[in-house]
Formats: C-alpha cells, structure tokens, sequence
C-alpha cells in the first residue's frame, strides 16, 4: 500500500469493542491484570499504552523500521539514544545540528564521561577523518539546522558501520515522506513529533524507530526504566496528524519552493540556503536522497546585520516569530537569537550560523499570502 493510505489505517484499526472508527484515547496509569503473577498486554501506562502503542505501530511502518518508541519530546528520545552509551564512548555528530542536541551532547553527555565532537557529516572526508578508535554513535541531520546542509546517509551509515557505530538520523526535517533513512543503512531514525508528524503546533513529543529487534528492546529498556514517555493525549493527536503528514508536507515543499526562488532573486538578501536551488551545495544529493522534493523549510541571510535580521522576524505577520517547525502555521526565527542561542558565538559563526541568519518554517497558507508578508517584512528590515 501506498505511504498515505498506510499513514491512515496501519494502527489506527476501528475499535472492536464498539466499532468505533477512530480508536479511543485510553486515559489510564494502570490495566487490570487477569490474576496475581498473570500479566496481560498492558500492565502501566510507562511501560506500554495502548494509545501510544498505536502510533508507534504506525511510526514503524512509515519509517520502514521493526518498532518504535514514542516520548515526551524530541529531546527526550535523544536522550534515550545517547543512554545506550558508556563513559569513554565517543559520539560524533553532524555540525549542522539542532541547539538543543548540540547542548544535550555537550552538557549532560560529557559530563556523564562520553567524548563528544561535531565536524561537517555533508563533507564525507572531513566527517571520516573525525572518527576516533571509541566511536559508537554517529548523529546526523539531514537537512541540516539551520543551514539545510545535505548529508548522504548511506554513505554516513556505511562509515558508522565500519568504525563500530551506530548511525542516528534525526529525520525531523525530512520526514519519512522525503527520506527513509533506515532503507539507507541508518540504525535509528529520531523524531521531535512535536514538528510535521504532529504538524498543528499543539503537542510536544519524540519517537525513535529502529530496524533491529536487539536495539529496540535495548532502547526500550532505558525508555522504561528512565520514563520519560509519551501521554496518551499527544499519542492521539500524533496519530490524528500523520493521517494528513503527505498532503501537508508535499504542498509545504511547494511553497517553500517558490518562496525560496522569490528570496534568490531579492537584492535585499544576501543568500538563500534551500537545497532545492540548483547551486546549494547537496542539491544533487537531495534531488536523489529526498524523493523529489526538498523540505519546507527556508533560511536565508538579509542583506544586512543582526539588527536587521531581528527587524525583519519582528515584522512578518503571517510567519509567527517562534521557534520550532513543521506545522501548517508558518513560523520565522533568528537562528543567532533563538534557537542556536545555546551555541558559543565563535562556535556558532565556525559553523556558518550568521548573526543575519533568518530560518522560515514554510506552514500550509495560500504562497501568494506568504510571499506578501515576506515581501513588506524585508522592505522595513532593508529599506
Ligand atoms: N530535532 C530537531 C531538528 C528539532 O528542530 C527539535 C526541536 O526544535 C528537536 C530535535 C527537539 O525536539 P523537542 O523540542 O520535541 O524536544
């Protein structure tokens, strides 16, 4: 079956008690069991709920994995990830990647004793030369954040795999309607749900999904014994969001498309980072790695300085000034501000991560509506 009829009915199978077609929301902390010492399919709602359990059924399905497990963020199925470590373990990650990893990595994980270090995962030799003996996990995104770099995943996975490593993918951007990264090699595929999967700006959550039976019972063992899972009410309104994630995402990439190649023509923007340009540097390889379209996110540097790029998100009226992405409200953030905030500034400007850096989350709004704004936002920022 294709993707968007297996997004609506694998998991989401009517309910045989009452037949109702969308299955309940099961509010509850504990399952009555058969017996003393008889243990039914549920027993506590941290361990396995039936809510969650079904969209995770449909997240292992959309992401070619054997399993899933959903939590209470993005962040927290990271977290997850990184427990699978020991002290004098290395992770090695992308530079392109999320503030909040980056600080996660750098903060909790290095103290608990684990190496860390990022070099560039869409430079293939730079990325192979910054391996270590202790390597175990490698952590991409693809595209990039903010700076939408492309990096080829079964050429990271096949790296990863000849040091040791596990390969993470945070396919947030993406979404397993553009890239699948476990068809690509990759071992785990994270998510913040709480972007296109949910894609209404109205949950927080994060899912990991996983090929091999081994890796997902190691990583559901943390998630349970650490907790930090995903409530029912989130797992349901998840579920309701992939229902409609092809249609959203495809007509997100199309407008950002446009809005993309409408900001490379401005004299008041000095570049556009869209690998749906022809001369951003991955274009070739997204045009083969992500099914044909390029994401729906947008950044851009204005002609100008910090100053002028904070003008300019304070302007838009449609693009809301927020961080976070994915959703059918189109969103406007200034990386150095926002949500790189938590990178060094040296560190940040090393990474390409300029003060007049802005990021669009292009949402489902008419384009024309968009473009407008864009448009009347820039000639107060760069008059
Ligand atoms: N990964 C990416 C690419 C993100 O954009 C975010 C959040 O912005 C996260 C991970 C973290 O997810 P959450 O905010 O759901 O914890």
């Amino acid at each position: 079956m294709h993707f968007r009829t297996r997004a609506i009915h694998v998991g989401n199978e009517p309910d045989p008690a009452t037949g109702a077609v969308v299955p309940p929301i099961h509010v509850t902390s504990t399952f009555v069991q058969p017996g003393a010492g008889q243990w039914g399919q549920f027993d506590y709602s941290r361990s396995g709920n039936p809510t969650r359990k079904a969209l995770e059924t449909t997240l292992a399905d959309l992401e070619s994995g054997c399993g899933a497990l959903a939590f209470a963020s993005g962040m927290a199925a990271i977290h997850c990830a990184t427990l699978l470590l020991r002290p004098g373990d290395h992770i090695l990650a992308g530079s392109d990647i999320y503030g909040g990893a980056y600080r996660l990595f750098h903060k909790i994980a290095a103290p608990a004793g684990i190496e860390v270090s990022l070099a560039p995962s869409s430079d293939l030799e730079a990325f192979q030369a910054a391996f270590r003996p202790n390597t175990r996990l490698v952590w991409i995104e693809t595209p990039g954040n903010p700076l939408l770099s492309i990096s080829d995943i079964a050429a990271c996975a096949e790296l990863a795999h000849r040091h040791g490593a596990l390969l993470g993918v945070d396919n947030t951007l993406a979404t397993p309607v553009l890239t699948r990264p476990l068809e690509l090699g990759a071992d785990i595929v994270m998510h913040s749900a709480t972007k296109y999967l949910g894609g209404h700006s109205d949950l927080l959550g994060g899912a990991l999904i996983v090929k091999a039976p081994e890796l997902w019972k190691r990583l559901y063992f943390i998630q349970n014994a650490t907790g930090a899972v995903m409530g029912p009410w989130e797992a349901f309104l998840c579920s309701r969001g992939l229902k409609t994630l092809e249609i959203r995402v495809t007509e997100q990439c199309r407008t950002a498309a446009g809005l993309a190649a409408y900001l490379a023509k401005d004299r008041r923007v000095a570049r556009v980072l869209y690998p749906g340009l022809p001369n951003h540097p991955g274009h070739a390889l997204a045009a083969r790695q992500m099914h044909g379209q390029f994401g729906a996110m947008v950044s851009f540097e204005v002609a100008g300085d910090l100053e002028a790029a904070k003008r300019l998100v304070q302007s838009t009226k449609l693009f809301s000034l927020a961080v976070s992405l994915g959703a059918v409200e189109s969103l406007i953030e200034q990386p150095a501000l926002m949500s790189h905030a938590s990178y060094d500034r040296a560190d940040r400007l090393a990474h390409g991560i300029a003060d007049g850096l802005v990021r669009l989350s292009v949402g489902l709004e008419h384009p024309e509506d968009l473009q407008a704004d864009l448009d009347q936002a820039l000639a107060l920022a760069v008059p």
